[in-house]
């Protein structure tokens, strides 16, 4: 440090190796990022399981989200710590591949890496944690394995599935409407799916919300929701047999592209000028019909007279429709955009069962269902809901919902939830640890501590003591042998999770305890953190 005089003789002072000061290196490095790493994962574990508080995340321009759901917070928060992102990455892996669990993931890294630091404390290298984590984790998927069991559904009965996606929704605000949704999700699921190949392609199931009515109100619609009303009030209001004209063109007058000037200064010429116009409009409407279309959705607006027109003429006309949307319901329909008016010809016009415009309760609103399209695996689960935050959350606990269902219909097996598996593997790794010889027995015994964070907060979460109820269920489940006891957190008087119907896809676990340790690992291997100003030294 040097006292420095400048031209006009104040002093100031220069800090020599600043950044030496603030740049950490070796095991206090890997203390910094462990610290803020739970830091993140503490603010998740009051969000897990049934009765996990929810989180209000206001954006920077004031928008507000309210949420139960792992990744949304981490997205919405504002990270700037980099390991700290490591631990976002982390949850959208999750949501990416399986899509719910995205709240376990986080707390059960954040309890790993808090177990890592006990042990960093007691002097183990980073990389003998590594090692027993590593071995812990193959463990626990063989558990896993072990006690995961095989649910049977068909596409007439499905009530196996119903539990599941019951589950993933029964720590949402929907949780009310859970049994509703949860068949909504299943029925959509089962409409794209192709059961040979255990493929389903989620994009063909579009979630829609519009604010308003309840969630009760909420439908499956077998094709596709336009938020959009149709243009004349006395025009039909439904449909049936459509073919549809998807235009990208307006039925407006031409607008001349450079400037010009038309003088109109008898009755007459404004006659003659209304004439022309009407003419032209005329010969759109009558392309429009020529080509045996009797729906017309435009992505532009529509002139008062070529409203009327079309109205005259008989057709459904739907003006202002998105770009995506146009698109959409080209794919859906078999139909073709048209560009132009003079290119309208039958071969072009998508189809569909019915287009109808539906009132949604008292509110005066409308909206389109175009349904039985051509292309019939489209499908909209259609949401309904008080608030647009309501609306919000509704939409992401359908899409964990429509995720789980998936993943079962990719692999059968589930295992039980209420911590109830992470309990059993970590009597399976504390069993395991007393086999292995040298230092590594610790951090296996530590991973087995560090499972329990599921069930603890679980229990935590419910109001329930936790270092209580999780003593409780371990001697109970290895006392009567049955991997099945888990937190009762909403107090229906059994731990068993199979009565209380609390599955979880077997997938989702794995991956779960997985990702966690695989982060866990990665950040142990940090042990300098480097920053775009920071000089080499
Ligand atoms: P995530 O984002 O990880 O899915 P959730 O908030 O959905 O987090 O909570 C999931 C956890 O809650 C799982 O461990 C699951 O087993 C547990 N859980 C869900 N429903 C119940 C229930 N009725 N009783 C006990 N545990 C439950
Ligand atoms: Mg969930």
């Amino acid at each position: 440090m040097s006292l420095i005089f400048d031209e006009y003789g104040r002093p100031y002072i220069i800090l020599q190796e600043q950044e030496r000061k603030t740049r950490i290196k070796g095991l206090d490095a890997i203390r910094s990022n462990i610290a803020a790493a739970r830091t993140l994962s503490r603010t998740l574990t009051t969000s897990l399981g049934p009765k996990g508080m929810d989180k209000m995340l206001q954006s920077q321009d004031g928008d507000v989200t309210v949420t139960n759901d792992g990744a949304t917070i981490l997205k919405e928060m504002d990270v700037e710590n980099q390991v700290a992102k490591l631990m976002v990455e982390l949850a959208q892996s999750q949501d990416d591949e399986i899509g719910d669990g995205t709240t376990g993931v986080v707390v059960l890294a954040g309890a790993l890496l808090e177990q890592a630091l006990i042990l960093l404390d007691r002097g183990i290298h980073p990389t003998r944690i590594s090692e027993g984590f590593d071995k812990a984790c193959e463990v626990c998927l063989d558990r896993l394995e072990q006690i995961s069991q095989k649910i049977e559904f068909s596409e007439k009965s499905y009530d196996e599935l119903v539990k599941a996606a019951m589950t993933t929704m029964s720590s949402k605000v929907v949780n009310r409407y859970s049994k509703q949704l949860a068949e909504i999700c299943i029925k959509a699921i089962f409409s794209v799916a192709d059961f040979e190949r255990k493929d389903i392609n989620l994009d063909l199931i579009k979630v829609e919300g519009k604010v308003g009515g309840t969630l009760e109100d909420s439908v499956l619609v077998n094709g596709i929701v336009l938020d959009k009303d149709v243009s004349h009030p006395q025009m039909p209001k439904a449909v049936d047999n459509a073919k549809i004209c998807i235009l990208t063109c307006p039925f407006e007058p031409p607008k001349p592209k450079t400037k010009h000037k038309l003088d109109i200064d008898s009755v007459e010429k404004y006659k003659d000028l209304q004439k022309a116009e009407q003419e032209y409009f005329r010969d759109m409407v009558q392309r429009v019909k020529d080509s045996g279309a009797n729906v017309v959705l435009c992505q532009w607006g529509f002139d008062d007279e070529a409203n009327h027109l079309l109205y005259q003429n008989g057709l459904l006309a739907v003006r202002w429709v998105g770009g995506v949307e146009i698109e959409l319901v080209a794919m859906a329909t078999h139909g073709r955009i048209i560009p132009r008016f003079s290119e309208i010809s039958e071969k072009k016009l998508g189809k569909a069962g019915k287009v109808r415009e539906v009132s949604l309760g008292t509110t005066h609103d409308h909206v389109i269902f175009i349904e039985d399209c051509a292309n019939s695996k489209a499908v909209t689960i259609f949401l309904r809901g008080g608030s647009k935050m309501a609306v919000d959350e509704a939409k992401r606990s359908v899409h964990d919902a429509l995720c789980q269902v998936r993943n079962l219909i990719r692999d059968q097996r589930i295992v039980y939830g209420g911590g109830s598996s992470e309990i059993a593997c970590s009597l399976a790794v504390s069993e395991f640890a007393d086999k292995v010889s040298g230092v590594e027995q610790y951090a296996i015994r530590c991973f087995a501590d560090a499972l329990d964070a599921i069930p603890s907060a679980l229990a935590d979460n419910s109001g329930l003591s936790s270092l209580e109820t999780v003593g409780a269920l371990k001697a109970a489940q290895t006392k009567q042998q049955n991997p099945r006891l888990g937190v009762d957190c909403l107090g229906r008087g059994t731990w068993d999770m199979k009565e209380q119907n609390v599955y979880e896809t077997l997938l989702s676990k794995k991956q779960q305890i997985q990702l966690a340790t695989q982060l866990v690992k990665m950040i142990l291997k940090i042990d300098d953190v480097i920053g775009p100003t920071d000089a080499l030294t």
